[in-house]
């Protein structure tokens, strides 16, 4: 018999756009070639939130998208407007941890706001398609690509999202293609 392919479940967390993560959840289905269950909404936990740095912990939030799980092989992704980190890190743009089948994305600092420029709509759906891809394909298990064309090659800048494209490399079409 063959194995069912696992799915992925899309999280809008906190006060997110719809719309939006709607749109993501659709186009995500084709690039993993896997089902996608889109979530009503999740409140995002308060005991995430961080007084003193006015931030939220990605870990607290992804223990709690672990328990949405109904079984160990779907991933659960989240996708939020706050500004999170973790310890080591001021700022996380996106985090996945492949152990839990589970990540997020926070539109945060993909806002042009971030940088103090004016705000600009075009730009905001690709750089979360591309960085929810990228951390997705982390939770399928493949690591950071090193060609900047790729779809998951790690990004430091903002720069590097947008000079990105939104298609696998072959070197990382072939990992995913093995992937249950
Ligand atoms: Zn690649």
């Amino acid at each position: 018999m063959a194995l069912l392919k696992s799915k992925i479940v899309v999280v809008p967390l906190g006060e997110v756009d719809f719309m939006m993560v709607n749109k993501l959840a659709a186009d995500l289905g084709p690039v993993f070639n896997r089902s996608i269950d889109i979530l009503k909404g999740m409140k995002m936990p308060v005991e995430a939130h961080n007084v003193v740095r006015n931030q939220y912990y990605c870990l607290v939030i992804l223990s709690k998208l672990e328990r949405l799980k109904a079984n160990s092989r779907e991933r659960v992704f989240a996708v939020c407007e706050e500004d999170l980190y973790l310890p080591e890190e001021n700022n996380v743009l996106g985090y996945a941890d492949v152990l839990s089948g589970t990540g997020i994305v926070s539109l945060y600092e993909i806002r042009q706001e971030f940088y103090g420029l004016p705000e600009d709509d075009s730009k905001i759906y690709p750089r979360l398609f591309k960085e929810a891809v990228h951390q997705i394909a982390h939770l399928f298990d493949i690591s950071d690509c090193r060609n900047p064309r790729c779809v998951n090659y790690y990004s430091q800048m903002m720069l590097d999202i947008d000079n990105k494209t939104e298609r696998f490399c072959d070197i990382c079409k072939r990992q995913l293609t093995g992937m249950v």
